[in-house]
């Protein structure tokens, strides 16, 4: 912007081209006194937060600077989409600070979900990325599960120190960092004077006490998420809304299910056996045979086959396959940001399809 103004609230530089990204304020408001993001406006005159995104290397510089601090990080996750997800740069961003890692949205898992193993498999995701966590926390931002025992951890952990919250774009920080200014009591009024001159960059301070405070960072857009591939009203669809209800098929070697158009397992090889779906409710699954596979998603893509709908197709990288051969009973196939299957005998040989820079992976089920 044109004499590169700056918010008042977190020394953001001003723009008035996107509402979703950094430093975002509506034209009419250049006008006023005091001037504020949108974030910043809304929290403070609201208690309402908003996260914004920025690209990965704008989110880089900005965010590294939390190594030079002496804080506590709080990593939070979409346990939907952990390979989308989970930022591989954390430690280089957060240096030798202790981290707690977060999956949120819990309450989209059918109930039948070992919590436990998919805590377990997420320290494990954590370790193989390289980032090593003080502990995993699942909750819901959304219902509340969890929190109250977080905020606990979070105390005790931060040693009085500050705290960093730090995601990709609609992993729930916003719906998490709410939550937590709603449960703070005594804090409302702080926030209402949260105000620091221009010398954090985008960070957002919420005083956790006379010392310290909880500090929103922008989020990241990480642009392997399937989100990023699919229009507004795909991910819709996409996104569960409530918990998950699993669907089951008795497939035959030679079949092939459909996930909308957007992914696709092919059963090349293996005795008959139970394919359990893990989709949102509104994802259609579509049976077919392997060698009808081809043509059915050549014809009927953004149609039998949807989502995706017109503006995703128009954007959607093409299916890549992945060949796994499965031993292990109960083996997940994982459609980052979609679903997974999972595998009930094993002894398989399959083909996952997922767009080009979605990463499908497998996992032990946490069943
Ligand atoms: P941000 O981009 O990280 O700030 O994410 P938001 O807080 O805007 O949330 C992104 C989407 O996830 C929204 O549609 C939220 O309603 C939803 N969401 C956030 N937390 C939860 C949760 O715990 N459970 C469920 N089911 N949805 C959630």
């Amino acid at each position: 912007m044109e004499n590169n103004l700056i918010c008042e609230g977190c020394g953001v530089e001003l723009q008035t081209i996107n509402e979703k990204e950094i430093g975002y304020i509506p034209k009419s408001s250049l006008e006023k006194n005091n001037l504020l993001c949108k974030r910043c406006f809304q929290l403070r005159h609201y208690n309402k937060h908003e996260t914004v995104a920025l690209e990965s290397d704008d989110f880089l510089d900005m965010v590294s600077s939390i190594n030079t601090t002496d804080s506590l990080v709080v990593h939070l996750i979409d346990i939907f989409d952990v390979e989308g997800t989970l930022l591989k740069s954390l430690p280089r961003i957060v240096g030798a600070n202790p981290i707690l890692l977060v999956g949120n949205k819990v309450d989209l898992l059918p109930k039948s979900t070992n919590q436990r193993k998919l805590k377990h498999w997420l320290f494990s995701k954590a370790k193989e990325a390289g980032i090593n966590v003080v502990d995993v926390y699942l909750i819901s931002s959304s219902i509340g599960h969890q929190l109250d025992e977080l905020a606990v951890e979070m105390e005790y952990r931060r040693q009085s120190k500050d705290i960093y919250v730090v995601g990709v774009t609609n992993v729930g920080k916003s719906t998490f960092i709410n939550q937590f200014i709603k449960r703070s009591t005594g804090v409302k009024e702080a926030i209402t004077t949260s105000y620091f001159p221009g010398t954090t960059l985008g960070f957002i301070k919420i005083p956790l006490d006379r010392d310290s405070s909880l500090i929103d960072t922008p989020g990241i857009m990480n642009r392997h998420q399937m989100a990023h591939y699919v229009s507004k009203t795909d991910l819709k669809v996409i996104t569960p809304k409530k918990e998950i209800k699993p669907r089951n098929y008795q497939l035959n070697e030679s079949q092939t299910l459909f996930f909308g158009g957007l992914a696709r397992l092919d059963f090349v090889k293996g005795d008959k056996q139970t394919f359990v779906c893990y989709f949102a409710n509104e994802v259609p699954i579509h049976r077919t045979k392997l060698e009808n596979a081809d043509s059915l998603y050549e014809r009927q893509v953004g149609e039998l086959l949807s989502p995706p709908d017109e503006v995703t197709l128009n954007e959607l990288p093409p299916l890549v396959k992945n060949s796994y051969r499965i031993s292990d009973e109960y083996t997940d196939i994982v459609f980052p940001g979609l679903g997974w299957v999972t595998i009930l005998n094993g002894e398989v040989t399959v083909n996952a399809y997922a767009p080009k820079g979605v990463a499908v992976s497998i996992r032990k089920s946490f069943n």
